[in-house]
């Protein structure tokens, strides 16, 4: 699971996260919506210790993320020990971030093999298995640019796969598409979310929101504003900032 209790973020004097509690349990989905600039991203990234906080706690399956807690300080992780959590915890972009000199095979076998240590012919057949998941069985000899932008997305959700993370968080994973790849990302997404997978998806697909999420989360300006089932969220906003931005993307 992954809980975020009581995070505040700047970048210098510039406050972007206002005591953020969140907590997502294991093989749940939590959907994260808000308008431009709320802080989404830089909350997932501070999930991933891509960016460090300035105050609070966030945990991975209990771990804390970035520090270790020893008689009631935080101390912080050397990088070693940072990097073999991140390994953890998958994180798919609105860009795919694929090696545009390496197949769609070889982009999947990347973090076995080289940050895991996998031989990569024993490797090989997790890394056909994954391809075959998200439905590109037949890609796997093929190079990004020979590539559509949603098989791309789904090599890249394949790529995080591989690592076996315990929790996979999406940044805006289909907002760089064409409007008609975009389905066939999403139900790659909607698979690993019925098969257990723990899952943070920023989004602004309310369709998905509404059939996958177990929790919907609205962000404005740094805070959390609303948070609940899809239907207390989506349907029936209690806050006037919530109801504003549904009226606009719905
Ligand atoms: P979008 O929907 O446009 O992706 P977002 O909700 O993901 O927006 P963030 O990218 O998290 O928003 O940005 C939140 C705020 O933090 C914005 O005001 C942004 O300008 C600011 N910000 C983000 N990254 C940095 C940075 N590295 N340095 C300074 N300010 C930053
Ligand atoms: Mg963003």
């Amino acid at each position: 699971c992954v809980e975020v209790q009581g995070v505040h973020k700047f970048f210098g004097e510039f406050q972007v996260l206002f005591d953020v509690n969140l907590k997502v349990r294991r093989g749940e989905v939590c959907v994260v919506i808000g308008p431009s600039g709320s802080g989404k991203s830089t909350l997932l990234r501070c999930v991933n210790h891509l960016e460090t906080i300035g105050a609070g706690r966030i945990r991975v399956n209990g771990q804390l993320i970035g520090c270790e807690e020893r008689q009631g300080r935080l101390y912080c992780l050397k990088p070693g020990a940072i990097a073999a959590q991140r390994r953890n915890i998958g994180m798919v972009f609105q860009r795919f971030n694929l090696f545009p000199h390496m197949t769609a095979l070889e982009n999947v076998l990347e973090g076995p093999v080289h940050v895991k240590g996998i031989p990569r012919k024993a490797a090989r057949p997790l890394g056909l298995a994954l391809l075959e998941r998200v439905g590109l069985a037949d890609r796997a000899y093929q190079y990004p640019a020979q590539l559509s932008g949603g098989q791309q997305q789904r090599v890249a959700i394949a790529r995080a796969m591989a690592m076996e993370p315990e929790v996979l968080l999406f940044d805006e994973p289909t907002s760089a598409l064409d409007p008609e790849l975009v389905g066939e990302v999403l139900d790659v997404m909607k698979a690993l979310a019925t098969s257990g997978m723990t899952m943070i998806v920023v989004t602004h697909e309310i369709g998905f929101a509404r059939e996958v999420a177990d929790t919907v989360v609205f962000m404005d300006q740094g805070r959390i504003v609303e948070a609940g089932s899809p239907q207390q969220v989506l349907d029936a906003p209690k806050n006037p900032r919530t109801q504003a931005f549904l009226s606009k993307v719905l």
